[in-house]
This record gives structure tokens, sequence and C-alpha cells, in this order.
């Protein structure tokens, strides 16, 4: 095991750097070698795991990372702190495992990951852009068997809720398009630095097939944003300009074996997926 972050050496880091963590990157630091301890155990790695961390920060999770795992390949949007990342590793024990990418998650394919083929993803993901990040590397890297992802309570929520809760909306639909996800406990906002607003929580992730369809993703998802949109209407008012008019949002969700009176809300992504193959 490396010698992990505790809270002085991340202040002492941070001076060094003259760091000041923004809002904007979704700069918030973890300060609490338990926590990291435990997001690496939750993670549950093999050694020939290839795992890509997004958002590395000062090196807090990376640093649990590298003896957990075969090679980790970070993608770090901040210049400053991708270039101190490997100074960082090599003062707390050489890791010749850790590929440093200076670039933002959102545009990343595969082929800037330096040949790195990541099995899994294990990330504190900067909370103002969690979803469509998680959403993206998901997209992009079908090799992804599993993921543990920290984030926002609620959005932990919304990730690995399923029809017919309160909280089940675009991001619950989607994600279920690559994963079964659940949510994988709580972490209170103290192990933070700076300390956020919100309390966070982790989410594992377990890739599945897709469903079944004739349609594209993008088509499938496509209705799931649209039924969504007004999510208080029923599908047949949802879905009339994805259809053409509502008469014919009844037609094709009536094909595709869907009460037109009930909501987004309710449907799997299966459902969301026989809906689009009906598309008139
Ligand atoms: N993993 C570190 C930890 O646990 O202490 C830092 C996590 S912090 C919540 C999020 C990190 O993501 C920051 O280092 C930030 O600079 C980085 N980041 C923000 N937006 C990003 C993006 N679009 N692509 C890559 N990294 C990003």
């Amino acid at each position: 095991m490396m010698r992990l972050l505790g809270p002085a050496e991340i202040r002492i880091l941070a001076d060094k750097l003259d760091l000041r963590p923004t809002k904007k990157l979704g700069q918030n630091f973890v300060i609490d070698a338990g926590t990291v301890r435990r997001i690496v155990r939750v993670a549950d790695l093999s050694p020939d795991d290839v795992v890509i961390e997004i958002g590395p920060g000062l090196g807090s999770l990376t640093l649990a990372l590298l003896p957990s795992a075969e090679h980790v390949v970070v993608v770090e949007i901040d210049p400053v702190l991708a270039g101190r990342l490997p100074i960082t590793v090599a003062e707390h024990g050489a890791a010749d495992n850790l590929t440093v990418v200076n670039a933002d998650a959102m545009k990343i394919a595969l082929g800037d990951l330096s040949g790195h083929v990541p099995t899994a993803l294990v990330a504190n993901l900067p909370y103002n852009v969690s979803v469509p990040v998680l959403l993206h590397l998901l997209e992009i890297l079908p090799s992804l068997r599993k993921g543990l992802v920290m984030v926002q309570s609620e959005v932990a929520d919304r990730l690995a809720a399923g029809p017919g809760s309160k909280v089940y909306g675009v991001p619950s639909a989607k994600a279920a398009w690559y994963a079964d996800v659940r949510r994988a406990g709580p972490v209170g906002r103290t192990v933070f630095w700076p300390v956020p607003n919100v309390d966070s929580g982790l989410v594992s992730l377990v890739r599945r097939d897709p469903p079944t369809t004739s349609a594209s993703r993008e088509e499938v998802f496509a209705v799931v944003d649209a039924a969504f949109a007004q999510r208080r209407k029923t599908l047949r008012a949802a879905l009339a300009t994805w259809a053409g008019t509502a008469p014919q949002a009844e037609t094709a969700l009536r094909a595709a074996g869907v009460d037109p009176s009930t909501r987004g809300e309710q449907l799997t992504i299966e459902a969301f997926a026989r809906i689009a193959e009906q598309k008139p």
C-alpha cells in the first residue's frame, strides 16, 4: 500500500501549487485516507484491471488505486494538477503503472489513452459534469466492465433509481442502457477540502448488454429525452412532437405495448427501446 494523502499534506501541496480550487471544475479534494481506502475496497478491482480515473486532482484516490490495478490512466483537465501528479506519485513510492492524460473527459476517445484499454472506472467525478462524463465513458469505452464513482448524493439516487421511483429520470434510464447501477453507500461532506454544500454517495456499475432492439442508441435516447422533457404529461402528450402528432404518438405507444396514459417515469429502458422502434 502506498502512503496516502492526509489533510495536512493536501494543504501543503495546495499551497505549493498556489491552488485555488474552483467550483467550475468541481475541485473538492478528498482529505480522508479512510474514504479513499473504502472506495478502492468497494471497487473490488482485480490485479489485471486497467483503471480509468477521471479528475485525479491532487492524487488522493490515484495513490490508492496504483497498487490495486495493472495500470491506472487518469484524465485531468487542469494542467497544473496533471503536471504535478507524477511528482506526487514518485514522492509516495515509485509507480510505473500510471499514465496521465491532460484533457477534458467529456471530449476524450479511446485513442487518447496511450494504447490502454480500461476495464474499470473508479473516480470521484467532478460534480457539475458527473452524469454526462459517466455516460460518455460508458459509450466510448465498451471495454469498461465495472465502475465505482463518487457523485453528489442526489445524483447517486437518480442514477440508481428504477421505474416508479420519484427520482427516476433521464440519468437513470440512460445509465440503465449500459449498466446495472446501484447505490454503494453515503459519503459525508467533511471528507473534502474545500467542504462542499452537499453530501456525496458511491455508485457501483456493472456493465450489461443493452436492450435488444432494432432502434439505435441515439433513437432510444431521443425518446427518453422527449418523455422526461415534460414529465408531468402522459406519454401520449409528451411524445406528440417526437411522433408528429398526439394520435401518432398514441399509435406508436400501443404498437410498443405501452399504455399511452402512463408517464415516462414508469418505463424501463427496454420499453423506451420498443417505443423507439415504432417511430412513424
Ligand atoms: N480525485 C480527486 C480527489 O478525490 O481528491 C479530485 C476530485 S474533484 C471532485 C474533481 C477533479 O476533476 C478535479 O481535479 C478537477 O480539476 C477535475 N475535472 C473537472 N472537470 C473535468 C473534466 N471535464 N475532465 C477531466 N477532469 C476534470
